[in-house]
């Protein structure tokens, strides 16, 4: 056994670490020359490193933790769940209370027909099931040559071979042979960077009939699904022009083709409502749900599933399942987040006290001398640096130099913030007071102000 704790010098943590410990998505030889900074415990908003720093996570960890940390109820949840089932599979004939009382739930709060749940153990794993949903209910349906998926640029679905070839990040797809085949990718709707000199909402309807033009190149008979985050959240919270989603709504429903809306990161009361599906009055034959699902307390997600589609699943045994899913401590540790965004009215906290807070003073980050724009939704928000903010112009330095050293600065100034490219992004936990946003606002000015 070893002897590893919270009370060992971070020095020796970050040398165990870095002997031993290979992380996600991180910058290997700054980790090697640093050292990652070791947090020891949470509650509420705020983390806690092993120097005894309190930081306020305005990224809810990686966009999950939306009841906040420290809470109990959901650790009880798990004791008593592991004590008198600690692991079952619904596999074959058996099932049991937990992955039934969460199935229940979810096709409950989920809108319109979304009414059957396959679990995974994450958005990732949920995306590759919807990969297989959707082929598979074509080739029952008579037309197995409808397999192509389209998926937009920049987009993050994950990253399994399936999930990222679904993204559509090119730094991931370089590294290991994807798109798998049949995945293709239009432009997405960003309209700062890519707008050009065309009017924010003009190029909203441009971008989303490139669904319809990639449609009709492909032929509709090629066709399975088209998939997308409300907001792209990975790619730099990329909030759509208003005309976007409306034209992506007709296009689908004139085209026989599926909607796959992946909710990983806008589900569970982030845009305000309780999915983003409800925020832009979307139709998907599928959602994907994780993070939020159990606010990151144990990993679970999963693929909420039409009537329609669910019909034509069930009429054979579907050839797919993971050891994990509906895992009975997860599903239950799910069940207790959402009673209490249920019982404390956190989706309503959101809609009518953070969000709007939030956006005040989100806004008036606007006014600092490089930031361009600043974009809101709920409680995820992104801005723009810019060396001129009246041509959004882009730095003399590479691309994402400028945001990764504010980031930096935020991190030194103890608020989590992320940066994608020269974006800034924020995605808190729902549960923030306003004095927390107080918080939030002046470090992240103090840390614009330390320039770049
Ligand atoms: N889909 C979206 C929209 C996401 O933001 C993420 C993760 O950030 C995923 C899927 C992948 O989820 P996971 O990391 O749980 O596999």
């Amino acid at each position: 056994m070893n002897k590893i704790t919270n009370h060992m010098p971070t020095a020796e943590l970050q040398a165990l670490d870095a002997a031993h410990h290979m992380h996600p998505f991180t910058a290997n030889a700054e980790l090697a020359k640093k050292g990652a900074r070791v947090i020891t415990r949470a509650s509420g908003v705020t983390l806690t490193d092993s120097e005894g720093e309190e930081i306020l996570d305005a990224m809810a960890g990686l966009w999950c933790v939306n009841i906040g940390y420290g809470r109990d109820e959901l650790a009880e949840a798990a004791a008593r769940q592991m004590r008198e089932l600690p692991y079952y599979n619904t596999f074959f004939m058996s099932t049991h209370v937990p992955a039934i009382a969460l199935a229940d739930k979810l096709a409950e709060l989920a809108p319109g027909d979304l009414n059957h749940v396959f679990f995974a153990s994450g958005g990732s794993e949920a995306n590759d099931t919807n990969i297989r949903l959707v082929r598979r209910y074509w080739e029952l349906m008579g037309q197995p040559e409808k397999t192509v998926i389209i998926s937009r640029k920049n987009a993050y679905h994950g990253t399994t071979m399936g999930g990222a070839s679904l993204g559509g990040m090119q730094g991931m797809h370089a590294q290991g042979g994807m798109p798998i085949p049949d995945i293709v990718h239009i432009n997405q709707p960003h309209w700062y960077l890519e707008g050009g000199d065309m009017d924010p909402e003009e190029f909203g309807l441009a971008r989303a009939r490139e669904l319809e033009q990639k449609i009709d190149e492909l032929g509709e008979g090629r066709v399975a699904a088209f998939i997308a985050e409300p907001i792209q959240g990975a790619g730099g919270v990329i909030v759509p022009p208003d005309s976007y989603w409306p034209e992506i709504t007709r296009i689908c429903a004139e085209r026989d083709i599926l909607l796959i809306v992946d909710e990983v990161i806008t589900g569970f009361g982030r845009t305000g409502k309780w999915f983003g599906t409800q925020t832009y009055d979307l139709k998907p034959d599928i959602m994907t749900v994780a993070k939020g699902l159990s606010s990151g307390y144990a990993p679970i997600g999963g693929s909420i599933v039409s009537d329609k589609v669910a019909e034509v699943i069930g009429r054979e045994e579907f050839a797919h399942g993971y050891t994990y899913s509906g895992h009975p401590v997860a599903a239950a540790v799910a069940l207790e987040n959402l009673r209490i965004l249920e019982e404390e009215k956190i989706v309503d906290h959101v809609r009518d006290v953070a969000a709007p807070y939030l956006a005040e003073k989100w806004h008036q980050l606007a006014d600092h001398p490089f930031v361009g724009e600043t974009k809101i939704v709920g409680m995820m928000a992104s801005l723009a640096l810019t060396a001129d903010k009246s041509v959004r112009k882009p730095f003399e330095a590479p691309a994402g130099t400028v945001g990764y050293m504010v980031r930096e600065r935020c991190f030194a100034n103890n608020l989590i913030m992320r940066h994608v490219g020269d974006r800034m992004v924020v995605s808190p936990p729902l549960v923030m007071t306003k004095a927390d946003i107080d918080v939030l606002y002046e470090r992240a000015v103090k840390s614009l102000d330390e320039g770049y």
